[in-house]
């Protein structure tokens, strides 16, 4: 089986499998869990409890020296079924679950770099990830080079004999552009750099970066993997002892963020339906891209699978539900259509159950007031709008969102 992890005691499902590689929706819900060692149970145990005791002081030592199982902060059994599963699915080594995808990408940089290292990134990346980049790690001496990836060559000259990692996301936040991670990551390499890629808007059932040449994959759970709305979380999946550092550093003692174990149950619970979900979540954002494309209110929309266009399809096997769109009313265009939607729900966040429309341009007005540095994101205009298509039926979100333009 690719990537399956077996450092736990849980079992990899292999004995289902006859020696055939078992299938991305049978692991999406068995993989790393064993009934039998659970009295069972057919739905995992979520484990409350902060510390592990020890029959012996021998016993507390031998466990102390195989990786330390002695405290929740590093292990928990509900916790690391999902650390497996999530690994196995991305054919990964290893993985490690925290608190939420900010968390994820503190964990990862503040373990992996030091100061005077540099860390190169696209220029356009999900807005907390921008503030992390531009206010957070120059603070601690990592020197970060923004460039734009679309053009991998760009790489040649961004990269140093101090550059310790490359950094974007696929498709990207809010844009909807996508990157070739295949290109990108032959270029890194070539320079013995790593590339580390945050798949959160693809979830691995749509993409897994690491068949492309990845080295690490980072994502919010927060959004399509639990898929939800009810929980946060964040993963980082990888090889081996890039993993085992990132728990033994990062995670122990830089970050300490662990997911609680009840949020580890609900995104085991989210992800058992992960393919199903993203199945409906793309075809209902392609139909809606194609309704806005159509429509004479509407300057420009930017969905993976519009066109033929040739990476998304290389590296993905469908376009997500995730869109970006301008009206020809820009600004305040966007503002009265948001006003007017009535079933889509005025949030930020994404890949939830629920339809969710976002104005980053509104939002960041309102936040100058308090924020005078707050700026938009590189390749963000004042017009663009963000949509979260749902899994709710097609017709009603093409409907409400039809309504809501009708007066632009
Ligand atoms: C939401 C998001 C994050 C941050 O995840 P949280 O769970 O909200 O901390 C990182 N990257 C992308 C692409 C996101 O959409």
């Amino acid at each position: 089986m690719t990537g399956s992890n077996q450092q736990g005691n849980l079992q990899d499902h292999s004995d289902l499998s006859h020696g055939v590689c078992l299938g991305f929706d049978t692991r999406a819900i068995h993989h790393a869990f064993d009934p039998a060692a659970f009295s069972r149970a057919v739905q995992p145990p979520v484990f409350l409890t902060s510390t592990y005791g020890f029959e012996s002081v021998a016993a507390n030592d031998a466990a102390a020296s195989h990786g330390g199982r002695l405290y929740a902060r590093e292990y928990n059994p509900t916790t690391e079924i999902l650390e497996q599963r999530l690994a196995n699915l991305e054919g990964a080594e290893a993985g490690l679950v925290v608190t939420t995808g900010m968390a994820a990408f503190g964990t990862l940089i503040l373990s992996l770099l030091s100061q005077d290292d540099e860390l190169v990134v696209h220029n356009t990346l999900y807005s907390n990830t921008v503030a992390m980049v531009e206010q957070g790690l120059p603070r601690f001496g990592i020197k970060v080079v923004p460039v734009d990836l679309s053009e991998p060559s760009n790489l040649d000259a961004a990269i140093t004999d101090k550059t310790k990692l490359v950094y974007f996301e696929t498709p990207v936040n809010p844009l909807s552009t996508i990157l070739d991670i295949a290109a990108i990551a032959e270029r890194a390499h070539g320079l013995n750099v790593k590339v580390a890629v945050d798949s959160t808007f693809a979830s691995p059932a749509l993409q897994r970066p690491i068949e492309h040449g990845a080295d690490i994959v980072l994502h919010s759970l927060t959004k399509y993997i639990n898929g939800h709305g009810d929980t946060l979380g964040g993963a980082l999946l990888g090889d081996a002892e890039t993993l085992h550092m990132l728990r033994e550093t990062g995670l122990r003692y830089i970050t300490g963020a662990t997911l609680s174990p009840h949020s580890a149950f609900l995104i085991l619970r989210g992800l058992k339906t992960l393919s199903l979900r993203m199945e409906r979540h793309s075809a209902s954002a392609l139909a809606i891209a194609r309704m806005l494309e159509a429509h004479p209110a509407v300057a420009w929309v930017s969905y993976p699978f519009l066109e033929s266009r040739s990476i998304a399809r290389k590296q993905m096997t469908q376009g997500s539900g995730m869109l970006a769109f301008g009206l020809h009313s820009g600004f305040e265009g966007a503002r009265t259509m948001l006003d007017r939607l009535q079933l889509v729900t005025r949030a930020v966040s994404l890949g939830d159950t629920d339809s969710l429309i976002y104005h980053p341009a509104s939002i960041l007005r309102a936040r100058q007031s308090i924020r005078k540095d707050a700026h938009l994101i590189e390749g963000v205009g004042e017009d663009l709008v963000r949509l979260s298509v749902g899994l709710e039926d097609v017709s009603d979100l093409i409907a409400d969102l039809r309504q809501a333009l009708q007066v632009l």
